[in-house]
């Protein structure tokens, strides 16, 4: 167990030609690391090179659908589907399966939960996908409530410049805090916290 404060910073909805980049400048810009949750759907021709930039920069890529439905209300054969087919796609990309699944919309159910081996994520948030949030509220609510062990999630979504702006202060924010930014594997790794929960989803390792 280690008594260092730790958090993983995520983020989902990506890759975006656009915005990706201008989040990886920024982890780049202050050596840390995220986890990207990705949508297989999204991964194309022009967004892979993104993915290889966020590999090389020590980020790791995760699981958030193929076209980010509301799998709630899908039947199983459709959320394996949706399941394998983005793992599968970020495997040939990375050589590396993803290890953990974030819910789209965070919905989630108990056919879901029976159908889907990788542990569930969800995290800290700050309405970052409410494009009337501003920079500055993005950035008070995050480090207004982050604590140690936190997941923080966050979206490299179409058009999400406010988010981008919101890290200008976050990262440092934290840093000055002493806070340690790992990938969401490591996170539980060195908190000494088995994923593994079935019915379960994660927004902090310590609870
Ligand atoms: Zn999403």
């Amino acid at each position: 167990m280690m008594n260092k404060k730790l958090v993983a910073l995520t983020f989902d909805d990506g890759p975006d030609i656009d915005i990706t980049p201008k989040v990886l400048d920024l982890l780049e810009k202050y050596h840390v690391v995220a986890s990207f949750f990705l949508i297989g759907e999204r991964i194309t021709e022009s967004t892979k090179p993104l993915i290889q930039r966020q590999i090389s920069l020590g980020c790791d890529i995760q699981n958030h659908s193929w076209t980010h439905p509301f799998m709630d209300k899908m039947p199983k054969e459709a959320i394996i589907k949706e399941i394998q087919d983005t793992s599968d796609l970020i495997y040939n990309i990375v050589g590396v399966a993803p290890t953990f699944f974030r819910p789209p919309f965070i919905a989630v159910s108990d056919e879901m939960y029976e159908c889907i081996d990788l542990p569930f994520i969800n995290g800290i948030n700050c309405l970052d996908w409410d494009p009337t949030v501003s920079a500055e509220d993005r950035a008070d609510m995050i480090l207004s409530n982050v604590k140690d062990g936190d997941i923080i999630l966050l979206h490299d979504l179409v058009g999400n410049v406010n988010t981008v702006k919101a890290l200008e202060t976050i990262i440092p924010g934290m840093l000055e805090r002493d806070f340690e930014f790992v990938n969401i594997g490591k996170l539980f790794e060195l908190k000494g916290i088995n994923p593994n929960v079935k019915n379960k989803i994660w927004t902090n390792v310590l609870e």
